[in-house]
């Protein structure tokens, strides 16, 4: 006897099998996990959100046996990356002035301008486009951050428990899908992460900076932020009319 099972949600649409409107039928030939099957159909297991077996919530080790009714489910959003559930532990939050919880991200070289965009939003986006698929797994584990890439093969990785496969191609439509499946709002935007390397900037005197200005900026400026990180400067010039326009146009603002 097969197990049955119903992809739900937007689950059904990473299947690399063929399925009945996210019907699928297992003939169990081996012992495997519900984890083990649904990897092998082609859904990596960080768009499983939750598990049922015969009605009942199940963990990602259940082992499937003939007969079984299984319901594959997707996000429900917006998803609190901060609460455990039985397929994966609660995130800790990344530093985020004046907010109780924000998730911390973990950007692939695939979809590299999500790491920019969040920034502007104030979030913690690390991107690196050296790290190696193994060292993102290491990292995203040790440090609690939620991987977005285009790559399922990453996001099959038991390391990574955490993640999403973006499906859309624009940055523009990319940053609106974390953002709704997540919650995100802006938060200290424009002025709380160095674009170029995700640390949290520090606002300075004028004073301090006057000799590395321009003479428009010096001129029509008065608040400075800086960027412990690599020393860059910001202050509300044309970056922040390209923000304000920006957030604007996503309804985020
Ligand atoms: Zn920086």
């Amino acid at each position: 006897m097969d197990v049955i099972l119903i992809f739900e949600g937007d689950t059904a649409e990473l299947l690399q099998t063929r399925h009945d409107q996210g019907r699928v039928a297992w003939p169990v030939t081996r012992r495997a996990s519900i984890k083990d099957v649904v990897e092998s159909l082609g859904l990596p297991h960080t768009e499983v959100h939750s598990l049922l077996v015969q009605g009942q919530e199940v963990g990602f080790n259940h082992i499937l046996e003939p007969g079984q009714e299984v319901r594959v489910r997707g996000p429900i959003r917006p998803v609190d990356l901060s609460q455990p559930s039985l397929l994966r532990p609660g995130l800790p939050s990344a530093a985020s002035p004046g907010r109780d919880f924000a998730p911390g991200f973990l950007v692939d070289e695939n979809v590299a301008k999500l790491a920019m965009l969040l920034r502007l939003l104030g979030h913690d986006a690390a991107y690196d486009r050296t790290w190696e698929d193994s060292l993102i797994a290491e990292t995203a584990q040790a440090q609690g951050r939620v991987v977005l890439t285009r790559d399922k093969a990453l996001l099959k990785r038991a390391r990574i428990t955490h993640g999403r496969l973006i499906r859309s191609a624009l940055p523009r439509d990319q940053l609106l899908e974390v953002a709704g499946l997540y919650g995100l709002a802006p938060l200290g935007a424009p002025f709380t992460r160095c674009l170029r390397c995700n640390t949290l900037l520090e606002p300075v005197d004028k004073a301090a900076v006057l000799h590395r200005l321009e003479p428009r900026t010096k001129k029509y400026y008065t608040e400075f932020f800086r960027c412990p990180g690599c020393d860059r400067i910001y202050w509300p010039g044309s970056h922040h009319g390209f923000m304000a326009g920006f957030l604007e146009e996503l309804k985020l603002g």
